[in-house]
């Protein structure tokens, strides 16, 4: 590992799941055997965090897919910090592709959601990553660079900050990057901190991968020195595999 913090690993439930699957899915991860040096985080839909808060071990911590960008109030449809707070969130992924680019979210309104959440005391799974076409373009570490600082210019403090480097491309896609891919841009991201904000904050923050992360993959990836844990969608759906996941900390 690249950080000198624990391996993390994020399991993103996104729009899935109904009250029975959901209960199955915390009753296998409840019994799961994971490895104790890990973060282990998932992030249920909204509507069922009170429940998995309810029947979840503590071993696990959760979080919201996104959050509201300040005090709550007539935000019609939005959901506040505070409230995430009030039924046991510690975490929020925020900047997640699916916010970004269908929902059309932009690199202001992100950083400063981040900073909101922060300053109210609530962990951030910042991510970045560039799509396809970026990629090609050869701009992916451009699009990196400028998703980062959209959160550096606004956040007080990278304490509680995980990023997550989640190649659009990759997402949902069954197309991981390979090791070597997820390592490039891993280092770059460090470097960026150490130049951007500092020595200390790159040798402290996780960066973790998204992109595809399954119990077959995992190992391979978890063994690149900068890959610091991983945010999983799909695979976070399955109990057990999602373990192996968590296990794969080297
Ligand atoms: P995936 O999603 O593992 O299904 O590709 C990852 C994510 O969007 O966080």
């Amino acid at each position: 590992s690249g950080s000198s913090g624990k391996f993390f690993v994020g399991g993103n439930w996104k729009c899935n799941g109904t009250t029975a699957s959901i209960s199955k899915l915390v009753s296998d991860l409840n019994d799961a055997k994971m490895e104790a040096d890990v973060d282990v985080v998932v992030a249920p839909p909204f509507v069922y965090i009170d429940q998995v808060k309810k029947t979840l071990t503590d071993r696990v911590e959760i979080s919201s897919q996104n959050s509201w960008v300040g005090k709550g109030g007539a935000f019609t449809g939005e959901i506040s910090v505070e409230q995430l707070k009030d039924v046991g969130c510690t975490w929020v992924i925020l900047g997640h592709s699916e916010r970004r680019h269908v929902i059309g979210e932009d690199d202001q309104f992100i950083g400063k959601k981040a900073a909101y959440a922060l300053t109210e005391n609530l962990k951030v799974i910042a991510c970045i990553g560039e799509r396809l076409e970026e990629r090609e373009a050869g701009k992916t570490f451009d699009v990196c660079f400028q998703q980062l600082k959209a959160y550096a210019d606004n956040v007080p403090s990278w304490d509680n900050i995980v990023v997550a480097y989640e190649p659009v491309w990759a997402i949902g896609t069954g197309k991981v990057a390979t090791p070597e891919q997820a390592q490039e841009v891993h280092v770059a991201v460090r470097d960026w901190l150490k130049k951007n904000v500092s020595v200390e904050v790159a040798s402290k923050t996780r960066i973790i991968y998204g992109g595809s992360v399954n119990g077959s993959n995992c190992a391979e990836l978890a063994k690149q020195e900068d890959i610091d844990g991983f945010l999983v969608g799909g695979a976070s759906l399955k109990g057990p595999e999602f373990a192996t996941i968590v296990n794969s900390v080297t």
